[in-house]
């Protein structure tokens, strides 16, 4: 396997480009002739012209398809990137969610102006809540995070609801996605957390001394981030509500049950999808997302507004009347262009679609796993729709899972996210999902073997990595925290 030869040729960006007087465009005439200095307020005009780059189309495309060629995304190569769902993004999708009929909607446009992008959303959340085995759900949360947090409010609209007000603790086990407990946090729950047994999955001795009538909610990400999937789910939900809490489930995961398993069937009484991940809309820039949020009949009350009635007469409306609504959470009913790729997703897929996607993506984590475990063991065996390695036996060479990913990069693929989960050591956590081909996957594993027997011998191919990438390594916290994303003359 012979790194990826890609050596990033210094090509001029935009504002390189720009030659005075030669615009690519041209603002039209106005059709009546006014100054703008006769009818704007004083002060309004900018005394110089904008600093714009001045170039043709043909330059403006080049700037773009070069700052692709800078970084690494789906339509590049395999992101196996745990936890996050990197799968290919059909295109078609976007051609839907361009539609001139769509984003040419005021999102203030009464119902009957709008019955054909209300008839979208309501066969959409028909179609979530089957997949979820679920009564009734909003669209409006923009992310998972925000539907977790969507999810604990609607409950704990609940239990106030009966008059139960002592409650504000919320169990989270240490297999967690980390915005279980922070969203919690932040919506004003206390966090108590439990440990893991050894094989992973939650121990039941641990949840019951955990539970108590102070306790709100167990929020279970499932399957797990270790890619494991709560087989004891039917047992802790017994324990949950006996305990008068409920159960809601971190549901980012279920490109590994859409099809086979329907949540609704095995107790949990909320949950949200992370639509972008599952149903494939680009993400991971920090885009428009969806996290709609399925409940049980029982919490239907609590959804925020407005709801997605349709009449007797097939007619849709937005209904706002609902006494109990703990209210909005988005502008408008969310990010709608994310529902319109979604709503494209799954009609293409149809019911078998839907089920291979999810066989695919458990096949192909599990293929990945049987061909690296020789060289990366998975503390908590083979899972679900990802794998989770340990890297620490590389620390004898001088080799951290970060040098492994490093070296990764320099061979064109994505690197699998690393250190998390927190309960295995030197984590290296991936998930190639469904669109991933045999030969990808045989690259891709070929590739890690081939880095550690690299660990062993030359760790210095690791450490310095990597070396054909735009940029090496840098101070990823300041990175993110103070980006220096501007062009400077
Ligand atoms: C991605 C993810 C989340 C958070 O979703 P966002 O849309 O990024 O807020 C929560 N839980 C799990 C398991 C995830 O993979």
């Amino acid at each position: 396997m012979q790194a990826f030869p890609f050596q990033p040729i210094p090509t001029p960006l935009i504002f390189e480009r720009s030659r005075e007087g030669r615009p690519g465009t041209a603002v039209p005439k106005p059709i009546v002739a006014r100054r703008a200095a006769d009818v704007l307020p004083k002060g309004a005009l900018a005394a110089t012209p904008p600093d714009l780059p001045e170039v043709p189309e043909f330059e403006v495309v080049r700037h773009y398809i070069e700052l692709s060629l800078k970084n690494h995304h789906v339509d590049r190569a395999l992101y196996p990137l745990g936890s996050c769902t990197m799968k290919y993004n059909p295109k078609v999708n976007e051609d839907m969610a361009r539609l001139p009929g769509f984003t040419g909607i005021h999102p203030m446009a009464p119902d009957e102006q709008v019955q054909g992008a209300l008839a979208l959303m309501y066969e959409l959340s028909e179609w979530l809540k089957e997949i979820c085995g679920m009564d009734a759900i909003t669209l409006q949360p923009a992310a998972g995070a925000q539907g977790e947090m969507t999810g604990i409010f609607l409950i704990a609209a609940y239990h106030k609801s009966r008059g139960d007000t002592a409650r504000n603790v919320v169990i989270i086990p240490d297999s967690a996605h980390g915005t279980n407990p922070a969203t919690s946090a932040l919506a004003g729950f206390t966090v108590r957390g439990i440990k893991s047994g050894p094989d992973g999955l939650t121990d039941l001795v641990a949840l019951k001394a955990a539970l108590g009538p102070d306790v709100v909610a167990l929020m279970l990400t499932n399957p797990s981030t270790i890619g494991r999937f709560e087989t004891q789910v039917v047992e802790i939900a017994k324990l949950v509500h006996d305990a008068g809490a409920l159960l809601y489930m971190d549901g980012a995961n279920m490109n590994a049950l859409i099809g086979i398993a329907k949540p609704g069937d095995f107790g949990v009484d909320a949950m949200h999808l992370n639509l972008h991940k599952t149903f494939s809309t680009p993400h991971g820039g920090g885009g428009p997302g969806s996290g709609p949020v399925a409940v049980k009949k029982f919490l239907e009350p609590f959804l925020p507004v407005p709801i997605i009635h349709k009449e007797k007469d097939g007619r849709y409306r937005r209904e706002w009347a609902r006494p109990q609504s703990i209210g909005k959470l988005h502008g408008y009913l969310g990010n709608f262009g994310v529902l319109v790729r979604a709503y494209t997703y799954i009609t293409r897929l149809g019911r078998e679609g839907i089920k291979h996607t999810a066989e695919g993506a458990v096949l192909n984590a599990n293929y990945l796993a049987a061909r690296i475990e020789s060289k990366y063991p998975m503390p908590y065996g083979r899972g679900m729709h990802e794998c989770v390695a340990d890297g620490s036996r590389f620390k004898e060479f001088g080799v951290k899972t970060l040098d492994i990913a490093k070296r990764l990069l320099e061979f064109g693929f994505h690197a699998p996210t690393v250190y998390f989960p927190l309960i295995v050591h030197e984590a290296l956590m991936i998930e190639p999902t469904e669109t991933a081909t045999k030969d990808e996957l045989d690259r891709f594993a070929d590739t890690m073997l081939q880095i550690a027997g690299e660990a062993e011998t030359s760790p210095e191919l690791l450490t310095g990595a990597p070396r054909n990438t735009p940029v090496s390594r840098f101070d990823e916290a300041a990175a993110a925290r103070s980006p220096n994303v501007r062009w400077k003359r």
